[in-house]
This record gives structure tokens, sequence and C-alpha cells, in this order.
């Protein structure tokens, strides 16, 4: 065949291709449209999951009567006119492709009036991708897009189409995913003329927080962990799921940059790291967070959904993301009471006199000299909210103002449940589950203070690796030796193993080696050995712990309870299940209709 250049019709179908995968995909298209357009109420209607109508009505700046044609063409936008102008793009969309796709794989109507016009117009394209001549209609200030029967013409896209919930659930969830960061915005979507969701603007903290119940659920919103941290050009805000919320489907992850709901390689592998030995393996963290920085160091242009960023120092922002997260997650301790566990624990607060004095009563003995002042911190917090009750609740008794947090253990429960005396109430502790925790805790503190100790392999082992891996392993001796892993290149495409960690002498080299490669291409950099290393103190913990079915002394339980005061993430035990539980004097009254 001779090379012939494709009809306009014909190029935007196969644009659409990439853009418009289903109905949640218009949806979100267009939604994105309304918000660059400053939309502060929208109304969407759908019908059918989506297949028949799709119709988004907003209240924002609207479109020109003589722009309303070259909205509809491909490559013809509004918001951006120079190659700077996309490198500092703050809106959602930059590429004007969104309208001209889907006008080519559905029936589109479009109806504006401009701010400042007294008339709305309307155009709509035929099937043939040619446009009506423009008509005045009625509309009030802002847009309508109308679109009917997607699909009608690419049969081979109707065929991947789910059932009509399905396709609507992908709806809610492009929806829901838009409100999360549009704040200002209100919306109400409607499903075969049923109200599915509505929400008014929450301009306020307060207004958010119930808009993330709304969205997430009432679970969610309540048992979340705030983070807010700042570095050079960078913050990142927003909530974190306690581990022991986590979801067998990641499902509830939301991560924005610059306000663009994306998904990103370097973004999942520093909150899973993060969030590594709080986790059940195959469990989901939840999260919804937001990352800022300036336009300039992330590329969004580089996935025709706009589902993607790449950033220009990733390193940079896995580095961020982990410590502020990891920090945030071992600040989940038993004396980080509800109040204190929604602000991720900050180093600069005054500490009040009273509660330093009860911490070194207490803690002298703690072996886990890290992080003192979050121990001091979140401590003072508890003996705050210990001494600030509300007056419906029992006063502490005048006789033990010292109890600690996780107060004074009375019995050994079929040898399993420590039961304990609190200030505020009883203390119920899984000893097994939260000994496996301080031990594993310790081990991995005594282990980073030591460095990991390299033991020499008996037979040296040589790897076939790929060109680009020998030459990460020629170029990163420090690195490599930081793991203490003493790997050299061998040739141009084989390396040799000597020595590695002496904790891990047991382990498969080879796949550890392997694994470690891998994500050193990946991510310039690998948590491989820390992960196994850590693994395997994880098992030592387990087999050093006490065991269900051993009777402790008092003793030793007060040992345990006060050692979990001292150590962070003990709230979870290695699989992410709690390790304590408290029932509070209010919380024991009414189980016994007290005060009733
Ligand atoms: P892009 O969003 O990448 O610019 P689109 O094809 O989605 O490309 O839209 C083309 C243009 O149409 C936009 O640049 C904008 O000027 C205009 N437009 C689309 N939808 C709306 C809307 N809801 N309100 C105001 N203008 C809109
Ligand atoms: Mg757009």
């Amino acid at each position: 065949m001779p090379i012939k250049a494709l009809p306009s019709h014909l190029i935007n179908q196969i644009a659409a291709g990439e853009v418009i995968e289903r109905p949640a995909s218009v949806v979100k298209e267009l939604l994105e449209n309304s918000l660059d357009a400053g939309a502060r109420r929208i109304e969407i209607d759908i019908e059918r999951g989506g297949v028949s109508l799709i119709r988004i009505q907003d209240d924002g700046s609207g479109i020109a009567a003589d722009e309303l044609t070259l909205a509809l063409s491909r490559h013809a936008t509004s918001k951006i006119a120079s190659l700077t102008d996309l490198e500092n793009v703050a809106t959602l969309g930059f590429r004007g492709e969104a309208l001209p796709s889907i006008a080519s794989v559905a029936r589109l109507k479009l109806c504006s009036r401009a701010a400042g016009a007294d008339s709305a117009f309307q155009v709509e394209v035929d099937t043939d991708g040619t446009l009506s001549p423009l008509k005045p209609a009625a509309h009030p200030q802002g847009t309508t897009i109308t679109v009917k029967d997607l699909f009608f013409n690419v049969p081979a896209r109707r065929k991947f189409l789910r059932t009509e919930n399905t396709e609507f659930n992908h709806i809610f969830k492009a929806v829901q995913k838009q409100l999360l960061v549009a704040h200002s915005v209100g919306l109400s979507l409607r499903h075969n003329r049923k109200t599915v969701l509505e929400v008014g603007p929450a301009a306020t903290q307060d207004q958010q927080q119930q808009r993330l119940a709304t969205l997430l659920g009432t679970a969610f919103a309540e048992q979340t962990i705030a983070v807010d941290a700042n570095a050079i050009e960078m913050a990142l805000h927003g909530w974190l799921g306690q581990p022991t919320a986590a979801r067998s489907q990641p499902d509830m992850q939301f991560f924005f940059v610059n306000g663009r709901a994306v998904r990103d390689k370097v973004i999942v592998h520093a909150v899973r790291q993060a969030f590594q030995d709080v986790l059940y393996h195959g469990r989901h963290p939840v999260f919804v967070l937001y990352l800022t920085l300036p336009p300039a160091v992330v590329d969004v242009n580089v996935h025709p959904a706009k589902a993607e960023v790449r950033f220009r120092d990733s390193r940079l922002v896995h580095d961020f993301l982990y410590s502020t997260l990891h920090k945030a997650i071992a600040g989940v301790k038993p004396n980080a009471l509800p109040s204190a566990a929604n602000h991720p624990p900050t180093s600069t607060e005054p500490l009040p006199a009273a509660p330093a004095q009860v911490f070194n009563q207490h803690h002298q003995q703690s072996r886990v000299p890290m992080q003192v002042a979050e121990q001091i911190q979140a401590y003072a917090a508890l003996y705050q909210a210990a001494n600030h009750e509300p007056v419906t609740a029992p006063p502490a008794p005048e006789s033990t103002p010292e109890l600690p947090p996780l107060g004074r253990a009375l019995a050994h429960v079929h040898d399993i449940y420590i039961l304990a005396e609190s200030a505020r109430g009883l203390v119920l502790v899984d000893a097994h589950a939260a000994h496996e925790r301080v031990t594993y805790e310790r081990l991995k503190t005594q282990f980073a203070a030591q460095g990991i100790a390299r033991q020499p392999l008996l037979l040296p082992l040589t790897l076939v690796v790929s060109p680009q891996e020998a030459d990460w392993v020629e170029q990163n001796p420090d690195l490599l030796t930081a793991m203490a892993l003493e790997l050299n290149r061998a040739g141009p495409d084989k390396i040799v193993l000597r020595s590695a960690p002496a904790v891990l002498v047991s382990a498969d080299h080879e796949r550890l080696v392997r694994d470690v490669l891998a994500d050193a291409q990946q991510h310039g950099q690998s948590a491989k050995v820390q992960e196994a290393c850590h693994a395997l103190l994880a098992t030592l913990a387990c087999h050093g712990s006490v065991r269900a079915g051993r009777r402790l002394t008092l003793d030793e339980m007060n040992a345990l309870l006060r050692a979990m005061e001292a150590t962070e993430r003990s709230g979870q035990c290695n699989h992410g299940r709690p390790t304590w539980v408290e029932l509070t004097g209010q919380e024991l009254d009414k189980l016994f209709q007290r005060g009733r």
C-alpha cells in the first residue's frame, strides 16, 4: 500500500484508543476539564454504567462561542502555549486531546456559556466527525457536555465493557479520587436517576475530614495517622491508615502529586518499604497522600491519560516519602492514645517537666535508646490526656497517680493474655505477640548499631547478569559495602559474590543478589539486604518469644508492659495484628449500665 496521511477522524479514534478505555475514562477527562475551568459545583448524570449516557454540567468559566468548534479539534487547548508552559503546567489537562477523542467514539454535544456572555451556544458532532452549525441554547454560565452511546462505532471496545454495575463502579472511583483532592468543589453523582453521591464544598480541615469519611468510610477517617512533613522544596501531607486497618486489596491507596492523581512505582515502593514490617504479608496499606514539589522537577507529560509522572530525582522523592512515613508509623505506640495517634511525632514541641520525670522513673532500664524525645513526647500526650479526662469519666484513683500507660499487671489469663489495671481502665495484652514485637525491635536496633557483619562464602558465587547490572555493580562499591556484599565484576556480564551478611549465611544468595540488582535498576538503591536481615531477625524473635502456655510471673509481665511502652511500633505484632487493647472506665461502666 502507498503511504497516505490518515483522515483526522481516524487519528482521533486512534488517540481515543489510549485515552478512553471505558466510561470512567470519559468521566475522568470531563471532570478534569470542569475543575480546570474553576467549577464550584458539578452535576454528573450517568445512565446504564455510562454506556448510554454521561452528562456533566459545571458552573465554570465556560467556552466563548467562537472557540466552541476549536475545543473539539485535536491538539487545541487553552491551557498551554509553549514548552515553558508545559514544564510549569498547573492545570490537569494540557494535551488538547480529550474532547476530540471522545467525540470520535461516541455522540457528543457541547453546550456552553462563557462568563460575561449573554447567551449560550451548542454544537454537536456527527458520527463521521463533522460538526453541526452553532445553535443558540439556554444554559447558565458554565458548560454541559453530553456523551451518548459510547463506543457505538468501536465494536472491539464494546466487547471489553463489563456489566453496568462494574462500569459504574469505575466511574464512582474516578469521581471519588477527584473529590479527595478537589476540596473546594461540590458535586452530585446520579446513576439511572438515583443520587449516589452528594457532597458540598469542603473548605475547612473539619469539612475535609468529613468528606474523607463520606468517601472512604468512617472507619478509615477515625483510625488514621495524620502526616504533615516538609523538606527543601517538597512537602507531604495527608492520612495513613493504621497498619491494623490494612486491606486485602490495594483499593484504598490515593496518591496525588501537585494535585494530580497518579500511580507511580517509586511511590508504591517507598510506601511499601515504610510499612514493611508492620504489615502481614499480602496486606495492603490504606492511605491518602498529597505530595507537592516544584512543577519543574516533575514531568507530567509521560502518559496519554496523565496517570503517571516522572520525577527528576526519584531517589530524593523515594527517600523523603520513606523516611516521613516510616517515622509516622513508628509513632504508633501504646502510649499514643487516639488523640496522640492522630499527630505524627514531631520533636520540636516543648516538653512539660512532670511527664519527663515519669518517663525517667519507668524507662531508665529501656534498652531501646532510639528517639527518646519522641517517647517522652508521646508520654506527655498520654499524661495530659489522662489528667484531662472529662468529668463524666471515673477519676483516676488517688493512690496510683503514677500508673504507667499500660498499667500494672494483675494476672496472666489462660497463660495467653496479660490483664493489667491502667489509669484509664483495663488493658489486655497478647503476651506472645507483644514479646515478639519487642524482641524484634530490639534485635533490629542492635543490628543497626553494630552494622551488618560480613562473612566470606566458602565458595565464591559467580552469576551471569545483564551488562547494565554488571555496570551498576562496578560503579557502586560503596553501596554494596554498606549492604555487606562483597560483589565484583568478573566480565562484561559476570559478577562474583565473595562475602555476604553473616546473619544470612544460610540464605539463598543468588536470589538475594538478583533482587538487589533488580531494585537497583529500578530505584537506584535497594533495601533487599536489610529486608532479608529483618525477616531473619523476625524469625529469631518469634522463636525467642514467650509461648502461649507458659505462665508469666508478675515481674515478667510488668517488664514486658514497660518494654512495650518503650518500643516503636509495639501497637502491632510483626504480622500487623494488634498486641493490646484497652477498656476504659467509661466503657466498663457502659457494659454494666452504671450511671443510667
Ligand atoms: P485539554 O483539557 O487538554 O486542554 P480538552 O480536549 O480536554 O483538552 O479540552 C479542550 C479545551 O476545551 C480546553 O483547553 C478548554 O479550553 C475547553 N474546555 C473543555 N471543557 C471545558 C469546560 N468544562 N469548561 C470550560 N472550558 C472547557
Ligand atoms: Mg481536558
